[in-house]
């Protein structure tokens, strides 16, 4: 029998009559002979209030406290998954994470998936129930409760479908699929009916909002195909597969933003051997994600070094970066919070030239400045002023063709 892991998402199970409608879905698609795990995130808007609270309550959250704060938030939904099931005569048992095997390192609050037993979750599929688990959550060596960061659930899926050897993985969402772009950003953007694991790596990396980064590098390790679908129409979604060599590949298939970045300048830095190295060493022991870096070649022995980092990450990378720019003999650390970065993602740039220029010409054209630049075979990301980010994705999805035929409604 097939067996497909469904994940469910915090829109989906929002509230009660959401709840049952993924009840009926996971009923229907057993009916229809196959095996289902169900995998759910938090109810709504669950755990950014969970975090609300901890910041009511207190200035100090220790990662395991908030960890195991967290992870409440799925609990709740896969019990109640769990009783809707019951009353359509569906045998179901939710289990934890931790319950489900998911064995993680000890880093709170993004912890990384070290191994998925998912013993339990076995046993429960040859007894014919439907195990539903919570995702966003595993087990530290330590038994302490961990999570995998903000949008957790998704990896956690797609880690369940890798360790069961389903057949797919589904991912249930409030849209129906990936698009060209952000509808809200640009309502004709078009949903695409595939995408290869490599693009959609760069459009999760790059701000795309539908998968998080991990869940697809898990899906693309591990040979998971993954369809992104909306639990509110039920249509056929956005397939992200192996690339087909025998299928053209659009030469852009989607631009993306992404604000949650803050640009990081170390002015005035000798150049010379291991300056680099130190400052991405104290950044990466301290878990720094740093994204894009920038570095000049010098003309008078010193060098600029910009880099972007999330947000949220913010004080801790600006505290290593003024830490260390006097014992460097670097100028000064400059902070720039109101920066974008837009990015144009396709497969068949690889073979097309001109990509750089068609999309340079049209932010120019626009008048808007570019900050920096980086590349990767199948993208082009250009930081740029935040306040422009919104017209340089729409001017940039037009520029490349990618405007469906009329608005969608
Ligand atoms: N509930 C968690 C979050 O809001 C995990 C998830 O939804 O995937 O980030
Ligand atoms: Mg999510």
């Amino acid at each position: 029998m097939a067996l497909v892991v469904q994940k469910y998402g915090g829109t989906s199970v929002a509230d009660a009559e959401r709840i049952r409608a993924v009840a009926d879905h996971v009923a229907r698609t057993r009916r229809g002979g196959e095996d289902v795990v169900v995998v759910v995130s938090a109810m709504g808007k669950t755990t950014d209030g969970l975090i609300r609270l901890a910041e009511d309550v207190s200035a100090v959250q220790p990662g395991r406290e908030l960890d195991m704060l967290l992870t409440a938030g799925e609990r709740i939904s896969m019990a109640l998954v769990c009783m809707a099931l019951a009353e359509l005569g569906v045998a179901a048992a939710s289990f934890t994470g931790s319950q489900a095997g998911i064995i993680t390192d000890e880093v709170h609050t993004k912890a990384k998936i070290l191994e998925v037993r998912g013993d339990r979750l076995r046993e429960a599929l040859a007894r014919g129930v439907v195990p539903v688990v919570a995702g966003f959550q595993g087990v530290s060596a330590a038994r302490d409760v961990t999570t995998l960061g903000r949008g957790g659930s998704d990896t956690t899926a797609v880690a369940l479908a890798a360790a069961l050897a389903a057949d797919r993985c589904e991912i249930y969402t409030d849209v129906t699929g990936v698009f060209t772009a952000d509808p809200r950003i640009v309502p004709r953007a078009r949903r695409l009916p595939r995408v290869s694991f490599e693009e959609m790596l760069e459009i999760s990396a790059t701000g795309g909002r539908v998968l998080i980064l991990r869940s697809v590098e898990f899906a693309r390790n591990h040979h998971v195909p993954l369809e992104v679908r909306s639990s509110f129409t039920w249509e056929p979604g956005t397939w992200v597969l192996e690339e087909d060599p025998t299928m053209e590949q659009a030469t852009v298939s989607a631009v993306t933003s992404d604000t949650s970045e803050v640009k990081l300048t170390i002015t005035g830095v000798p150049d010379r051997p291991g300056i680099a190295a130190s400052l991405f060493r104290a950044l990466a022991d301290a878990s720094v994600n740093v994204d894009m870096i920038v570095q000049n070649t010098s003309h008078d022995g010193t060098t600029d070094i910009s880099f972007t980092v999330p947000r949220t990450e913010r004080s801790v990378a600006v505290g290593i970066a003024e830490g260390l720019s006097p014992k460097i003999d670097a100028a000064a650390v400059l902070v720039d919070d109101g920066v974008a970065q837009v990015s144009v993602v396709g497969a068949g740039m690889k073979t097309n030239p001109g990509v750089t220029a068609t999309m340079f010409e049209a932010l120019a054209a626009a008048q808007i400045n570019i900050q920096m630049i980086s590349t990767s075979p199948i993208r082009i990301s250009c930081v740029v002023d935040a306040g422009s980010a919104d017209d340089a994705v729409r001017i940039l999805h037009q520029a490349f063709g990618l405007e469906g035929a009329a608005p969608r409604a």
